[in-house]
């Protein structure tokens, strides 16, 4: 083996980039001019590689004095961006990255209302509190009940704006009665997302986080909550739809425990439902969420969804819903005045934009209930047939249950592929997102000992599939799971493009010796902004990042 020298990439080009400056005097001037003040516009019409010289001083980390013309600088972002990744080849992630170009020519042409403006805008202002109405009746709001709401950035504001109201109405009972209020605690499965952790660490509430199993399914374990909760718990949040492996968390048996528990104590402890994404597929599937999760129990007294995950629209939506505005205590809402009258807000931004509301709505009144239900029916059979073809190559196991048949939960060596007949839909299955969480079965890890399961994930990004692998919540975190999101623009020929790949990288992996695999240790020191993080942020050392109170990030 050669002795060779580590090369930093950075050093090198800066060497060779001062070389090209070096013995030319004036050059300063001249790129001055050329970069276009004085009407001299550098990327009109000049030869492509001149606009972006590398003798050039445009600096990325401090601002340039004079800027660069528009087109040059849209050249440059254009160029720059083309290192991302492709937006739906993105498999990891809920979020949605489609939308009708109808839609997109609403999100254009009122891309600069901003939502703060209420008196300025109220038509679009109308369509929110539509959606509102729209997302309370879907989740069976009851007869003589007000519900309230709003529009977030996401879940996460959502959940914040839900956690601090029940951390507020848990203080306010406490206080009546002439009790203290220093020791809030919540209730979470530690399979939970990471924005429910963010709410208790930001709020000063205590995360209760009660450990996951193979047998609750890594959720939120109901036999251990009775055991967890006491008068200063202010609630459960209850996820609907786990991002690990999908699962939905059973929010009626955790409710029946809750009720049980108050006719014992008279503690009445609400319950939140998080459904970024589970609160806009279970509505609309045959399955539904395999048993009552929404405002049917009266102990669910609020819900989030993400409008960008399952709602269908671009990042930058999600809401809020009280079934009733007596759980959202008064002197959270804040009064704002404006020439024509005044509106109400509780929220933790101010202005936001407001296109992606006008493309929910959008969508509401497009697809209308069947519209959703053909979209997320689809989805469901098409991550039931991932799945399926996955189970089928003897290499994998599927973590997530929603191909098997109903009530079967977990992955059995002899059983057959279930199949519903012809016309089947996802009630003959077991209920849960379309998600296809897998790892490799226990045959192949016998068999070949030495290939990692990051090295598929690693593989497939050569295809530029993103599908991460990552380990299950804590506690179970021995196992690691490759994890697929099957959103509406997973088309059925991507789908069989992508099983096809998932076959050939595997089976590449299988004729790879240890030596070949070790080519694909972890990467050294990433870009420079990534180091800047590093060097600004805690991170320093995330081997156990639980440990050092940084948080995981599985989203
Ligand atoms: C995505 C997700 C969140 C966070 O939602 P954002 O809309 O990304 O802020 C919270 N909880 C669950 C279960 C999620 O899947």
């Amino acid at each position: 083996m050669a002795l060779s020298r580590h090369i930093d990439p950075d050093e090198l080009v800066l060497k060779l980039h001062e070389a090209s400056l070096e013995g030319k005097s004036g050059s300063h001037k001249r790129h001055a001019q050329l970069r276009g003040h004085g009407g001299v516009h550098y990327g009109s019409g000049g030869p492509y590689t001149s606009r972006y010289a590398t003798n050039q001083e445009i600096p990325k980390f401090k601002l340039s004095e004079d800027g660069v013309g528009s087109e040059t600088a849209y050249q440059l972002l254009k160029d720059e961006l083309d290192l991302d990744g492709r937006p739906n080849l993105n498999l990891a992630s809920f979020v949605g990255t489609y939308m009708e170009s109808r839609a997109d020519d609403l999100i254009r042409e009122n891309i600069s209302k901003n939502m703060s403006d209420a008196d300025e805008y109220p038509a679009m202002m109308n369509m929110h509190t539509r959606c509102v109405s729209i997302l309370a009746n879907l989740w069976g709001v009851q007869k003589g009940e007000t519900a309230i709401g709003s529009a977030t950035t996401g879940s996460s504001e959502a959940i914040h704006l839900a956690g601090l109201a029940m951390k507020r109405r848990w203080q306010e009972k406490r206080t009546a009665a002439g009790k203290d209020t220093l020791h809030p605690n919540i209730i979470m499965g530690t399979n939970a997302q990471v924005a429910l952790e963010k709410f208790a660490r930001y709020f000063d509430v205590e995360a209760r986080l009660l450990p996951v199993s193979e047998a609750s399914e890594w959720r939120l374990d109901p036999s251990l909550v009775r055991d967890n909760i006491d008068e200063n718990t202010i609630g459960v949040f209850v996820i609907l739809g786990s991002t690990y492996t999908g699962h939905y968390e059973p929010v009626e048996e955790i409710s029946k425990i809750l009720d049980d528990y108050e006719r014992e104590t008279g503690h009445d402890i609400p319950i939140h439902v998080d459904g970024a994404s589970g609160a806009l597929v279970a509505p609309f599937t045959a399955a539904g969420a395999g048993a009552k999760w929404n405002f049917e129990l009266p102990r669910v007294k609020s819900i989030n969804t993400s409008g960008h995950k399952f709602g269908l629209v671009y990042a930058g939506v999600g809401w809020i819903i009280w079934r009733d505005e007596q759980y959202l205590p008064r002197h959270l809402i804040f009064e704002l005045h404006y020439l024509g009258g005044t509106e109400e807000s509780y929220t933790l931004n101010f202005s936001r934009p407001g296109a992606q509301i006008i493309a929910q709505y959008f969508n509401f009144i497009h697809l209308g209930f069947n519209g959703y239900r053909a979209i997320m029916e689809n989805c469901m059979a098409n991550a039931r047939m991932l799945s399926k073809s996955l189970e089928a190559t003897g290499w994998y196991t599927c973590v997530s249950s929603i191909h098997r048949k109903r009530g079967q939960k977990h992955y059995k060596p002899s059983a057959k592929a279930y199949s519903g007949g012809e016309d089947e839909t996802s009630a003959d299955y077991n209920p849960g997102l379309p998600v296809v969480a897998f790892r490799f079965s226990d045959e192949f890890k016998r068999e070949y000992p030495h290939v990692k399961q990051q090295a598929v994930s690693t593989l497939l990004r050569v295809k530029q599939y993103i599908i991460p692998n990552y380990p299950l919540p804590p506690n179970e975190d021995k196992t690691e799971i490759l994890r697929v999101v099957v959103r509406e623009s997973m088309s059925a020929d991507l789908l069989y493009r992508l099983i096809a790949d998932i076959c050939e990288v595997t089976e590449n992996l299988m004729r790879s010796d240890q030596i070949d695999l070790e080519a694909f240790g972890g990467s050294s020191k990433g870009s420079a902004e990534a180091q800047h993080s590093r060097m600004t942020g805690d991170r320093k050392d995330s081997k156990n990042p639980m440990g050092n109170g940084v948080h995981r990030s599985v989203c």
